[in-house]
């Protein structure tokens, strides 16, 4: 490669080291126990120190190398000092490596919008964490023991926690960065916990073997704590083979990139752009698709509205099929604005 890499290489070369470090901070405060839960919204909408944590650590480490790029996080956050042992300041070297896609190669600092999810899954992660630091101890499991069972449910919700950086550009998620940072909890204790996947459109997406769901089944992945009647309505529309409940946005979206699942159905506003903007980066990178449940795309500029009221339908194959499978009834509930 010729020159310098350019800007948007350079920010996702460091988003992907700076994910890193938030999974760890993600590990470490679940190891803790402490999780510090504060109420947002209501019950199934929560905060702990971990996502507070994870932002400062991801805000601070990229305004420090990219000053002037736009930076919108999940959490509300009082503007203090961050501790430097915070501070991420790593890079990949495998990203810097690759050639940019030429339509982004000049973009600037400026033009571009990072949409941040320190912790996405965190009502999974409370529920995990309490399941872990149960008064039986869970977190030392005994084989064929309640306690053993207790620890294999907090270990599969702990894989539903994730990491998102988003980088928009016009509007458009041009790139995404998910880490995962309880992958590979089948291991067992001793395993090195974590990976991370980005990717680009025009370039491609890493960190994960692409798959597509069997062609002949409709497996449907959407919300286990965040369902209505109008969310179970439109999954039932669309007369899935399969249905898998799992938390967590970027989840859903590995769910479909690794073919455990061929949509991901969520007929219902709660999700918004920071949980949509990396995983749609990814999905796109290998053709999929994420859109509201109306078939229309969503946008990733500095000012939108944060919420996607209008659901959100992704898939790695056939788009079209689902959106048509979607009920008038639902179409009428989710406006598109
Ligand atoms: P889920 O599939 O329920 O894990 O939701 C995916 C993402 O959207 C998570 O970040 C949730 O916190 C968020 N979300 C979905 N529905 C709601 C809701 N009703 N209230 C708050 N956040 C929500
Ligand atoms: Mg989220
Ligand atoms: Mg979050």
């Amino acid at each position: 490669m010729s020159g310098s890499p350019a800007v948007v290489m350079r920010l996702v070369a460091s988003a992907y080291t700076v994910a890193e470090k938030a999974g760890a901070i993600v590990r470490k405060v679940l190891h803790s126990g402490e999780l510090g839960i504060v109420e947002k919204t209501g019950a199934n909408d929560l905060q702990t120190l971990a996502d507070r944590l994870a932002q400062q650590s991801i805000c601070a480490s990229l305004y420090r190398r990219f000053p002037k790029i736009t930076i919108i996080g999940e959490e509300d956050l009082p503007a203090e000092e961050i501790k430097e042992d915070l501070i991420e300041n790593g890079h990949s070297e495998e990203i810097l490596q690759k050639t940019c896609p030429a339509e982004y190669s000049g973009l600037k600092e400026e033009e571009l919008v990072v949409w941040v999810d320190p912790l996405d899954g965190t009502k999974e992660y409370t529920e995990a964490s309490r399941l872990l630091h149960h008064p039986t101890g869970a977190l030392t499991p005994h084989k064929g023991s309640d306690t053993s069972q207790l620890h294999s449910t907090a270990l599969w919700l702990l894989d539903n926690v994730t990491v998102l950086i988003g980088i928009a550009y016009e509007g458009k998620a041009i790139a995404g960065v998910i880490n995962q940072p309880f992958y590979n909890y089948q291991l067992g204790s001793g395993a090195e916990l974590g990976r991370t996947m980005w990717g680009m459109p025009g370039l491609g997406a890493f960190g994960f073997t692409l798959k597509e769901a069997p062609g002949d089944r409709r497996i449907i992945t959407t919300t286990r704590s965040h369902s209505n009647k109008v969310v179970t309505e439109c999954v039932d529309a669309m007369e899935p083979h399969e249905v898998i409940k799992v938390g967590g946005a970027g989840n859903k979206i590995i769910q479909l990139v690794e073919g455990r699942a061929s949509a991901y159905v969520f007929a219902s506003l709660g999700c918004k752009k920071w949980d949509t903007c990396a995983p749609e980066a990814i999905l796109t990178a290998v053709g999929g698709k994420l859109t509201d449940m109306h078939g229309n795309a969503y946008r990733y500029d500095a000012n939108v509205k944060h919420m996607n009221s209008a659901g959100v339908l992704a898939t790695l194959r056939n788009h079209e099929y689902y959106v048509s499978r979607v009920p008038q009834s639902v179409r009428q509930a989710l406006k598109t604005d």
